[in-house]
Order: structure tokens, then sequence, then C-alpha cells
């Protein structure tokens, strides 16, 4: 019986974080933050996801060390886009160090690793309401959509703009 009332908790909780999940996603998908151009900005990079068709953006303005603004534009499906948009309010003020352990957290959450394996790095990370978007693993084909703008973000982070606007 205690087995019986033990697997309902679970049951609810499940319960409970799949609307979480569903209302995260629909809500930063029909309201993307920091979604638009970005006039100037220190790095850049592109991303396309062929398996789904996702394509993102990325511009990041960086002071320093730390990123002052983030924004991205692009197309793509529900979960490419609400993942974008999480990313980029997950990423205001944080330093390039805090922004690649917080991408190497979110795809050991998604790709991961077993539970109860040892993250990539053992600094302990909040992940926020990106925690939420594990619920994408119940759809393995739509995991590389939650992943696109985290391999896109390193991929701009690892290359800076050259000052000068006319470069060939
Ligand atoms: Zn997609």
């Amino acid at each position: 019986m205690g087995d019986l009332e033990s697997d309902k908790g679970v049951f609810m909780l499940e319960q409970e974080f799949r609307e979480i999940y569903e209302d995260l996603i629909l809500d930063h998908q029909q309201d993307p933050r920091n979604f638009g151009p970005m006039a100037n900005p220190t790095h850049r990079a592109d991303g396309l996801n062929r398996s789904c068709g996702d394509l993102i953006h990325l511009s990041l303005k960086m002071d320093d060390d730390r990123i002052q603004e983030v924004k991205f534009t692009g197309s793509g499906c529900a979960i490419s886009t609400a993942s974008a948009s999480l990313m980029t309010e997950a990423l205001q003020g944080k330093t390039r160090a805090q922004a690649e352990i917080l991408a190497k957290h979110f795809r050991d959450l998604l790709i991961g690793n077993v539970p109860g394996d040892k993250p990539s790095t053992t600094e302990p990370v909040d992940l926020g309401d990106l925690q939420f978007l594990s619920g994408v693993k119940q759809f393995p084909i739509r995991v590389k959509c939650a992943t696109l703008c985290w391999h896109t973000l390193e991929a701009a982070l690892n290359k800076k703009l050259d000052g000068a606007s006319s470069t060939e």
C-alpha cells in the first residue's frame, strides 16, 4: 500500500512537471524573449538543425568577459524557439565561463548521462526554468531542437567578431 501511495506521488509530480513544461514551451514560443536583430554584436553564430529545419541566428554583446546582451532571430519549431528564448534569459549578465558551464549542464540534462552520473563540471549550477526542458526527453527526436541554441552559443563564444566593420 505504501508503494501504491509513493507511485501516485511520483505520478503527480510527473503530471505537474509536464504541465510546467508545456506552459513554458507555449509561453516562450508565443512570446519569445530577446527575439530580434542586434546592432553591433561582438559575437555571433548561426545554427541549423537539419532533422527539424530549425534555424537560429544568435548575437551576443560582451563587455570584457560578461554577456551584456543576447538576442536571436530565425525560424524553428516551438521547442527550438522556446529553448532559445529561455537560454537568452538565463545568459543575461553571465560571464563566459558561467555560460559555458550552463551549456554543459544543460546538455548533460538532455543528452545526459545516466541519473547519478557525475556532471561534466563539479560546480553546482541552478538551471532555473531550463530544467523543465528536460521534459523534451520524452521525444528523443526533439532533443536536437532544444540543444541547437546552446551549440550555437558555443560557436558564437568562440567566434569573436572583428571590431572593424569592413573586414573581408
Ligand atoms: Zn525543431
